[in-house]
């Protein structure tokens, strides 16, 4: 969804977003970048949720209530490793669109080829950095399973580097409990849980 730039922001923050005032807004990562004339959301519907469903629905004219964007979930011009399920690469999309892609690696899963959003960004930019892990399907260039395995499959990782997660909570645990065996310190991991 896409709707006209309304501030500033840093890649990586959260609006809150709202179709109606009896739905409390849920929290929505900026996907566009931080000079894009507009901003947009990246979102899977939840047939069985409260919002999901209405905001897909949502027309140009229709009015759809945002708060300011918040979070600290910031990366800067430095070395880090990007891990993603899932819509959990909009803020790294946002991070991308906004320059910060150089010395960035993405590990991104998702269940089938189609799950990779925006690919076709992520890859003339980080090129080999970029690993795909698809655990419901097979194709080229893809990783077969899930991220997780990609991660446990690493004989070493770097260990002074950040690294940024961003996704179900179920993922970000996995993935941080993975990279605390291979020795990360705790301090260098940065969650952003999608729930
Ligand atoms: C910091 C943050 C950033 C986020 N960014 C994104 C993003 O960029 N993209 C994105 O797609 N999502 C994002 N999310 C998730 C998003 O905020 C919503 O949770 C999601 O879109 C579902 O909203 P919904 O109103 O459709 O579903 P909800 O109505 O909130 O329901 C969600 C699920 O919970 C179940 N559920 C609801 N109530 C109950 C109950 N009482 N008992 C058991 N189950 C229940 C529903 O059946 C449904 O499957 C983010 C979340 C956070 C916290």
């Amino acid at each position: 969804m896409r709707i006209p730039r309304c501030a500033d922001f840093r890649a990586g923050q959260v609006i809150g977003v709202t179709t109606t005032p009896t739905i409390a807004p849920r929290l929505y990562s900026l996907c566009s970048g931080t000079e894009d004339p507009y901003w947009e959301i990246l979102f899977n519907i939840k047939q069985d949720g409260q919002l999901s469903p209405k905001l897909a629905k949502a027309q140009p004219q229709d009015t759809v209530q945002i708060s300011m964007p918040v979070g600290t979930f910031i990366d800067d011009t430095k070395s880090a490793w990007w891990i993603a399920a899932g819509t959990g690469i909009a803020p790294f999309r946002a991070m991308l669109r906004s320059g910060r892609g150089n010395n960035k690696y993405l590990i991104h899963g998702a269940r089938n080829a189609t799950g990779f959003y925006f690919a076709n960004e992520f890859m003339p930019v980080l090129k080999t950095r970029y690993i795909r892990c698809c655990s419901q399907a097979h194709g080229e260039g893809l990783y077969a399973g899930r991220l997780t395995h990609w991660l446990q499959e690493q004989p070493t990782v770097p260990i002074d580097t950040p690294y940024y997660l961003c996704g179900s909570a179920e993922m970000v645990v996995q993935v941080r409990d993975i990279l605390l065996a291979k020795g990360v310190p705790f301090a260098n991991i940065c969650s952003e849980i999608y729930f």
